[in-house]
């Protein structure tokens, strides 16, 4: 790698341009990982009030630990992905009964922890305990390979160890803290992916993408993502102004939080071949959708059926009578909220 003044102009442009966030003005070890585990997939606008609302309810890695994975899960409403909250209420557990409710103090110890990787053991140890360790997100993976012309496929794993010296490299001494955030930062507002501003780069002198007009090009991603198609189809059962609900145990999205009974089909016609026997000599009828709503890997197709029935009656197992303050508290994923918030009941 190039021996030059990168990784210091980086920082006093940091100096200068960053953003205060609440998570950069503490060394909370705890609160540091909170923002990273939000922030993972989630604009800063985004994850701000999320970081605020667990700040308040959780103000340490205890009282996160003695919370109800129910409760994290609600917390975490809206913000999707949800293994993440799984994993880091599972983490913090783990925190608290094998080290006493301290964060380990380094990088080898950190990635020891189950549900830390790399990325976040290296935030942590450089943000918490300003140990030389490299942070490489997706904003510092553009800025390098624009900057040194690195021409790996990012979403290659054998790749990150090229980026990870680069980074190491570039990082002046005793500084790990101020550069990663500094590289990060000027990722996410000056070497942005699509029309980065080079003009008034401080580092445009040396760097290889804008001298070949290569901006467009770096960072090489190879991988597409394979793109799954799901027709779902929820019946909305409603009893008495209960309605009935389960929760989602299965290894699928949304583990953990709470919908209706559903089918995933092209079509369901009159339902007469989709219900279990319990629910026999239901009609449903359409009431909403279908309504588009995209993840990562997916693209749901979601239609709301509904069915009212005069008197509560047995359900199959995994369906429960909730009412509709019961069904506040429950975590839900959003379209389903939505739903219930838009087309049923005011929650
Ligand atoms: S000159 Fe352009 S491509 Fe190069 S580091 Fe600056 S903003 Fe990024």
């Amino acid at each position: 790698m190039r021996a030059d003044n990168f990784g210091h102009k980086l920082v006093a442009w940091y100096k200068q341009y960053h953003r205060k966030l609440p998570w950069r003005e503490t060394r909370d070890p705890y609160r540091i990982w909170l923002s990273e585990i939000i922030l993972q997939q989630t604009r800063v606008a985004q994850g701000y009030p999320y970081y605020e609302k667990f700040v308040a309810q959780y103000p340490d890695v205890r009282s996160l630990a003695a919370a109800s994975e129910k409760e994290v899960l609600h917390l975490w409403q809206g913000l999707g992905y949800y293994s993440r909250a799984r994993n880091m209420h599972a983490t913090a557990k783990i925190i608290c009964d094998e080290h006493g409710g301290r964060f380990p103090g380094s990088y080898q110890e950190l990635l020891r922890l189950k549900g830390i990787g790399d990325y976040t053991a290296s935030a942590i140890a450089s943000f918490a305990f300003n140990e030389q360790a490299s942070v490489v997100d997706g904003n510092v993976f553009r800025v390098l390979a624009r900057y040194y012309g690195i021409y790996e496929d990012i979403s290659s794993p054998a790749s990150r160890k090229i980026f990870r010296e680069a980074a190491a490299a570039a990082m002046p001494a005793g500084q790990a803290a101020l550069f990663n955030q500094a590289i990060m930062e000027f990722g996410a507002l000056q070497c942005v992916p699509v029309s980065p501003k080079c003009e008034v780069c401080p580092v445009n002198d040396s760097c290889y993408a804008y001298h070949h007009k290569k901006q467009n090009v770096l960072p090489v991603k190879i991988k597409k993502l394979k793109i799954k198609q799901r027709p779902i189809h929820y019946l909305v059962i409603t009893a008495k102004g209960r309605i009935a609900m389960k929760e989602r145990k299965d290894k699928d999205i949304w583990r953990g939080l709470y919908d209706f009974y559903s089918v995933e089909a092209e079509s369901v016609g009159d339902w007469s071949g989709f219900l279990p026997e319990e629910l026999s000599g239901l009609r449903p009828e359409l009431s909403s959708g279908p309504f588009k709503h995209i993840l990562t890997h997916q693209r749901l197709s979601i239609s709301y059926w509904v069915s009212e029935l005069p008197e509560l009656r047995k359900l199959p197992e995994e369906l429960q009578w909730y009412t509709p303050e019961q069904i506040k508290d429950l975590p839900k994923p959003l379209p389903v909220n939505i739903y219930l918030k838009d087309f049923f009941v005011t929650l």
